[in-house]
């Protein structure tokens, strides 16, 4: 799965960014600032990173000249400023493209996706989880258990949506309690278990012997 870090301090672009990346299984993390983005890319180890050229705390052509001293990570840059003059220093600085505000999401998807084939990261962008007897369009939020549609809560839909972000990997439960509840929700690791018994029982034919949502204990779940 590609990971996407998007280094903006507009919370609403932000948001949009997100929903339309996870839509389609990239998995995203987000900066407000150019020190947290920079933070960031050595523990996120993005597949690709958007960045804003207007940064509270720092100008991001300097932040896009400080990840090219040590990292080819492709970069698309978020810009408000379209002259040429602007647009040759960013490329030259080494962005693999730019978009200018406002843009639409699917432009900038578009985009993503090239650059990623660029670079020649294969892209998963299919927005649908697939296994056995069951089935979740992520963008519709559909599931199907046996062909059924099945029922899922906002929490249960966004619990069930960080397990599919795991692509069959373990996701650790502190990572699983921040993507749902948020960073207040570490100290209360028993919601995670209550919803992963109420999932069970929704999607599993036996919940007490899951086939899909599998507990490694100490760690955390994994959906297969
Ligand atoms: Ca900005």
């Amino acid at each position: 799965m590609s990971r996407v870090l998007v280094i903006e301090d507009e919370e609403s672009i932000r948001r949009v960014l997100r929903l339309n990346l996870e839509g389609r299984n990239y998995q995203v993390s987000e900066a407000p600032n150019a020190a947290e983005g920079l933070r960031q890319l050595g523990e996120f180890k993005p597949s690709i990173v958007i960045l804003d050229l207007g940064l509270p705390d720092k100008n991001g052509l300097e932040v896009l000249k400080e990840i090219r001293e040590w990292s080819t990570v492709p970069i698309i840059v978020l810009t408000v400023n379209d002259n040429e003059k602007t647009k040759v220093e960013l490329l030259e600085a080494g962005a693999d493209d730019y978009i200018t505000k406002p843009f639409g999401p699917l432009e900038l998807l578009a985009r993503i996706h090239v650059a990623l084939r660029h670079r020649g990261v294969e892209v998963d962008s299919t927005p649908v989880f697939e296994s056995g007897n069951l089935k979740v369009d992520i963008p519709s939020r559909t599931v199907l258990k046996d062909g059924q549609p099945v029922h899922l809560t906002a929490t249960e839909m966004n619990l069930l949506k960080a397990l599919i972000r795991g692509g069959g990997q373990v996701v650790h439960q502190d990572h699983v309690l921040k993507e749902v509840w948020g960073p207040g929700a570490l100290d209360n690791p028993h919601y995670l278990r209550i919803y992963i018994g109420l999932l069970r029982k929704k999607l599993e034919a036996n919940p007490t012997t899951p086939r899909h949502i599998l507990t490694e204990p100490g760690v955390g779940y994994r959906l297969v």
